[in-house]
């Protein structure tokens, strides 16, 4: 994997938009083919979180609505995984609110409902379970998990303007602690909270340092009642930039589309996979909505037929 030096990503970040858009593409193509994953989330226990994360609803901190659930049920869940799978998801991530796994019942738990989804259906199961460490990551690797995933949310000196509960370097140890017992790391970020470019440009830099294997770029719909509530922080035009650089940073792993796809990128939001990104979640969000899953399935085999001309034929998919 090619590295950069700051001098040469900050130059790369100059560049004309359809210029950076085209060599991000062009990477993509050569080093992923016309390949795209697709992935479904459920937020398998919500609300009432210890946290502060400024984006966040879920924050019991914040005058936000979100609903408030304990951990969903088993058989409810291995449902969830048998529809998202009928839907063309190939991985399933069970995501719970909250500061992470806090003890050894708890990861038992999660551990219970992996092995039934795994055992019931088959597909690739990942989870999003907040701070952990590595002894309660091995539980659930050993029932099946493939993929933790563990944002970094933003750069190291922009997290503290974010989140004051917990720390950047926990998140870090997290992602470590998750490549120890063995699972493969889903990692990302979350643009538009009122970070620079600079700053959008350090968070890329961290993620390709820490040789993650998959990076969800979520952008932040501002949700009413938390401190980011108001109108979108980030330009159209800087967002598709940001993901050609995330791509040329990160040559050879999905680039997902995540949050704010559909509300924030909206009619532009193709205009992403032009500039790298190869991957999306689908079926809606944590406590926002998606758009229908059938639009997004005809949007995906239009953009591969693009990709494949482009690539000289052939259709790769991914597990
Ligand atoms: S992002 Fe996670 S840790 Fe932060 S407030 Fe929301 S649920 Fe809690």
């Amino acid at each position: 994997m090619p590295t950069f030096s700051k001098h040469e990503i900050e130059s790369l970040a100059l560049m004309p938009l359809a210029d950076i858009m085209g060599i991000a593409r062009r990477i993509k193509l050569v080093n992923r083919n016309t390949s795209f994953s697709l992935c479904t989330i459920t937020n398998a226990r919500s609300g009432k979180c210890t946290e502060d994360c400024a984006f966040c609803a879920q924050s019991a901190r914040h005058a936000s609505r979100s609903p408030e659930y304990g951990l969903k049920p088993v058989d409810q869940l291995v449902r969830e995984a048998s529809n998202a799978q009928k839907t063309g998801a190939t991985r399933f991530s069970l995501v719970t609110s909250g500061r992470g796994i806090e003890s050894m019942r708890q990861a038992e738990e999660i551990a219970e409902r992996i092995a039934a989804i795994r055992e019931q259906t088959g597909i690739s199961v990942c989870a999003s379970l907040g701070i952990a460490r590595c002894e309660h990551l091995e539980i659930l690797k050993q029932a099946g998990l493939s993929r933790y995933h563990h944002n970094l949310e933003t750069s190291r000196d922009f997290f503290p303007s974010i989140c004051t509960t917990h720390t950047f370097d926990q998140r870090v140890n997290t992602i470590r602690a998750a490549r120890k017992a063995g699972l493969e790391v889903c990692a990302g970020g979350l643009i538009g909270l009122g970070e620079s470019r600079e700053q959008r440009l350090s968070l890329g830099r961290t993620l390709a340092e820490l040789a993650v294997d998959s990076v969800p770029v979520n952008i932040l719909v501002p949700i009413k009642g938390t401190p980011l509530e108001g109108p979108p922080r980030i330009s159209i035009p800087e967002i598709l930039r940001t993901i050609a650089i995330f791509r040329i940073l990160m040559p050879s792993i999905p680039i997902r589309l995540a949050g704010g796809r559909d509300s924030i990128l909206k009619d532009f939001q193709g205009m992403a996979f032009n500039a790298g990104a190869d991957a999306m979640l689908i079926g809606g969000y944590l406590t926002v909505r998606g758009r229908a899953v059938e639009e997004d399935l005809a949007m995906v085999e239009e953009i591969r037929k693009i990709w494949s001309e482009e690539c000289g034929g052939g259709l790769f998919s991914e597990e």
